[in-house]
């Protein structure tokens, strides 16, 4: 993988002089010693190695971070599920530049996604999501916070909230501190209202849980036709770096793949349903077909995750026939 990153930003024309040179630096969190990673210029990925929901092993922390270094502060996209998960991506930052954090992205309403903004923000910090987004922070995270207290025995505790103070609805071309980067909101697709970064600079898309590395999606808020469709507006984009909500960063072929898996998870629900087929009778139809795209093996967790994906394309491939 560090391999292939290197040579896609080769590619790209970029220069390469601080980024070889770069070792992942390590938090000095006691709880949570995870790395930040340099995979472009000034672009820095924080990476869990947890490939499934939040539980007490992981503590919550399961799903990834990123931040962008430029000339007049850090943007920060995405903080983790807990003030704690927040606090040592503060101090990876840290390590990194003395800039302050002067912009966060909260990528959509997942608790993995936001309730570590507390250790990030300060008075003066731009906490930007879309209007759905920011909606469901400040009416619903109470649930947010307790199913996840449920869901890891605790460890993510009573984060402060912090509701996104910058609302982002349409698609948005922007300088931060001298970095271009152009803000997407893409409408219902992994969830109610999903916002990814792109750097065209550096090629660069922070995708949030838009896309999924090595693991099946989540797909339990999700609106599975506009999902599939939204992958056309990624695409187009041509990332060469893609540092998807969960999973190992990747690039444009990992979202060729996911485009692959939901053609065919909703084609095959659809055909299936026509014949007068249950969910779980359609599933080992799917099962096979991902199988011979080579998608079975490439998604760590599928037996987890597939059954629930054909529910619930099931119900929406009905939906769609009404
Ligand atoms: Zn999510």
């Amino acid at each position: 993988m560090i391999r292939l990153l290197a040579s896609t930003w080769l590619a790209a024309g970029l220069v390469v002089g601080t980024a070889t040179a770069a070792e992942p630096v390590r938090s000095n969190h006691p709880d949570f010693p995870l790395e930040a990673e340099l995979v472009a210029e000034n672009v820095w990925a924080v990476v869990s190695p947890a490939r499934g929901f939040p539980d007490p092993e992981n503590r919550g922390w399961n799903s990834n971070a990123a931040f962008v270094v430029t000339e007049e502060g850090v943007l920060v996209f995405d903080t983790g599920s807990s003030e704690s998960i927040g606090a040592a991506i503060a101090d990876v930052i840290g390590q990194v530049t003395d800039q302050p954090v002067r912009w966060i992205v909260n990528s959509h309403p997942h608790g993995d996604h936001w309730m570590g903004n507390a250790s990030l923000a300060n008075a003066e910090t731009e906490v930007i999501a879309t209007s759905a987004t920011r909606e469901e922070i400040r009416d619903e995270h109470a649930r947010w916070i307790s199913m996840f207290n449920q869901m890891t025995d605790g460890a993510t505790g009573e984060p402060r909230v912090v509701v996104p103070n910058r609302t982002v609805d349409e698609r948005t071309l922007e300088s931060f501190g001298g970095t271009e980067v152009e803000l997407i909101p893409l409408g219902h697709a992994h969830s109610r209202e999903d916002l990814v970064a792109w750097l065209p600079s550096q090629r660069v898309l922070l995708a949030g849980d838009v896309v999924y590395v090595g693991t099946a999606p989540g797909t339990f808020d999700a609106n599975i036709r506009h999902w599939l469709d939204a992958h056309e507006v990624l695409l187009a984009l041509d990332p060469g770096i893609v540092i998807p909500g969960h999973g190992e960063v990747g690039t444009r072929e990992d979202i060729e793949i996911q485009k692959v898996y939901f053609d065919t998870l909703w084609n095959l629900t659809e055909e299936g349903y026509e014949q007068g087929l249950m969910d779980f009778e359609i599933t080992p139809r799917i099962r096979a077909a991902l199988q011979e795209h080579g998608i079975e093996q490439r998604y760590v967790n599928l037996d987890e995750r597939l059954g629930e994906s054909v529910s619930r394309t099931y119900l929406q491939v009905e939906e769609a026939m009404f």
